[in-house]
């Protein structure tokens, strides 16, 4: 049974005169939704979606998740329709909820707009959302640095957001939850104000998931407070013993690439009421095509699990493939001053070191010296056969060369058994 512990803490923050943004800390789902637009709507937005999606999540799966947030998105689409002033309202929402994967529980992370998700993993922070932003889009079209994204005047220009359309792309992603991770969704208000690694040192130090939150939150207030700040931070506290037995496997892959936003000509909306210093939104086209469904990478499924099967099948096949050819050929070698066979490669192949297959009568001075470099480097012959005639011939040039240096000094190049004795002048 894997086991959260959450808290969670809101702030209006220095400059804002009321707080749009939104959490939601259930035992199972837990959410925040940084709300937009002008007359107080932006928070009958955000606590609309946070509602809706509480109201409309029934079912722990995470298409039963994304299916609540577009639930959430058409309600305050309705909402903002009906009622004049809250017209062009709109709001993020950023979910994590524990759902059931089969076989074992996993934690499904829904996105619209530029509220994050983090993943604090054995001290390593990662963010697991991206900003649906029109920043973000500068930085993805290499137009922007991400330091400079970072201090852009328009870098809380959204370019999704909840009931700004009756229709909303989610991204989604799934993930296995280790026992010691961490998770943290934050408003904007904290990230524009608090840096990556001054996050992450607060989620590695300070272990109560409430305090961890308001330790966040009054980070960014320290740091200007410009805008409201919200986070929620989930603790993986039990998880059936998981990051015990797949630890290695996880420490192995790659962390999850975040679903890629479609590219969209940006248009602004017809409401920019939020007024000054407030943030605007920017929605994509209505003419725009059907969205296709986020993808959602798996940070350990059965896919993982076929892949280091099919690499484990490979290596084991090129080790067998490499035995057979390193055992299979034989070479006419020395072996203490004797000419032998050896079965295997010269000098041996990997870890496959040749054996001495035959040791012959043949000793190595009587080896013709045109013959001897060959024979000690290791003279190869595919079969054993093959290797026992080179043996013979050597036998036989040997026997020649005796001979014909008995009738005369100077031994013949190419010894052969019927040279003739070469005239001298
Ligand atoms: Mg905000």
């Amino acid at each position: 049974m894997t086991e959260l512990r959450a808290g969670g803490a809101t702030d209006t923050g220095l400059v804002r005169d009321h707080n749009e943004d939104r959490y939601l800390a259930d035992e199972r789902l837990f959410a925040v939704a940084d709300g937009v637009g002008g007359h107080k709507a932006g928070e009958v937005a955000s606590q609309t979606a946070v509602e809706t999606l509480q109201r409309a999540f029934t079912e722990p799966t995470t298409d039963a998740l994304v299916d609540a947030v577009k639930t959430a998105n058409r309600t305050v689409w309705d909402l903002a329709e009906s009622n004049s002033d809250q017209r062009g309202m709109g709001t993020t929402l950023t979910a994590i909820a524990l759902v059931d994967g089969g076989d074992e529980d996993r934690l499904a992370i829904v996105n619209v707009g530029d509220s994050r998700a983090y993943l604090l993993q054995q001290g390593q922070l990662e963010q697991l959302t991206e900003d649906h932003s029109l920043v973000e889009q500068l930085v993805r079209d290499g137009q922007l640095t991400p330091a400079e994204a970072q201090v852009h005047p328009q870098r809380s220009i959204i370019t999704r957001a909840l009931g700004l359309d009756p229709e909303v792309e989610v991204d989604s992603w799934e993930l296995t939850p280790y026992k010691g991770d961490r998770l943290l969704l934050c408003s904007d208000g904290l990230t524009n104000e608090v840096s990556d690694e001054e996050i992450a040192t607060t989620l590695r130090t300070v272990s109560d998931p409430e305090e961890a939150a308001q330790q966040l939150v009054n980070e960014a207030r320290e740091h200007g407070g410009s805008d409201n700040i919200t986070c929620v931070v989930v603790d993986v506290v039990d998880d059936d013993n998981r990051a015990e037995h797949a630890s290695a496997i996880l420490s192995a892959e790659p962390p999850p690439p975040p679903g890629r936003a479609q590219a969209a000509t940006l248009q602004p909306t017809d409401d920019d009421a939020a007024g000054a210093g407030a943030r605007a939104t920017m929605a994509p086209p209505r003419a725009e095509p059907p969205a296709a469904p986020a993808a959602r990478p798996r940070r350990f499924t059965w896919r993982v699990l076929a892949f280091i099967l099919a690499v484990v099948v490979v290596i084991g096949l090129a080790f067998v493939a490499v035995g057979w050819y390193a055992r299979h050929t034989y070479f006419v070698g020395l072996d203490n001053g004797q000419v032998a066979i050896f079965k295997g490669r010269p000098g041996g192949l990997l870890w496959f070191q040749p054996t001495l297959d035959q040791r012959t009568a043949l000793a190595e001075k009587d080896v013709p010296p045109a013959r001897l470099p060959d024979v000690k480097a290791g003279q190869e012959e595919a079969t054993r056969a093959e290797a026992q005639r080179y043996v013979n011939a050597l036998r036989q040039e040997s026997a020649a060369q005796t001979s014909t240096t008995t009738t005369t000094a100077v031994a013949p190049p190419a010894p052969a058994p019927a040279a003739p004795a070469p005239s001298t002048p």
